[in-house]
């Protein structure tokens, strides 16, 4: 598996920023996820005129990596700029699905903090299989 730091994964999101769309909120995110093999794909949020189309970076980059394949992941980056941006509920069971265990890297105050996706939603729902 390719390496990377969370330092060089968060810099991989924080520079997806530049592609979000966010003309209502202008609230930019971007996102790296990293697979266990080791590739990253990256996403941002994509709003839409209808609000309820709109879709976070979070799952844009789940959507990308999973389309071509992928099922196991190891981090995912969330980068909002200078506010720190944790998944939101959707994302949060969104990405349950696949990696219960998946580490998630923020930054507050300019240190990066990392929590397994269990400690944000302790109780994420599956079904048996
Ligand atoms: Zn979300």
């Amino acid at each position: 598996m390719t390496d990377y730091t969370n330092d060089q994964l968060y810099a991989i999101a924080e520079g997806a920023r530049a592609n979000a769309y966010a003309p209502f909120s202008n609230f930019c995110v971007g996102a790296a996820l990293l697979t266990e093999e080791g590739e990253v794909y990256t996403g941002v949020n994509i709003e839409n005129s209808s609000y309820g189309a709109t879709i976070c970076a979070e799952r844009v980059a789940f959507v990308k990596a999973i389309s071509e394949g992928k099922r196991q992941f190891a981090k995912i980056a969330i980068s909002a700029g200078d506010v720190e941006s944790i998944p939101c509920g959707i994302c949060r069971q969104f990405m349950y699905e696949f990696s219960p265990d998946i580490e998630i890297i923020t930054k507050a105050d300019g240190v990066l903090k990392v929590k397994s996706l269990r400690e944000l939603l302790p109780e994420g729902f599956v079904l048996e299989r």
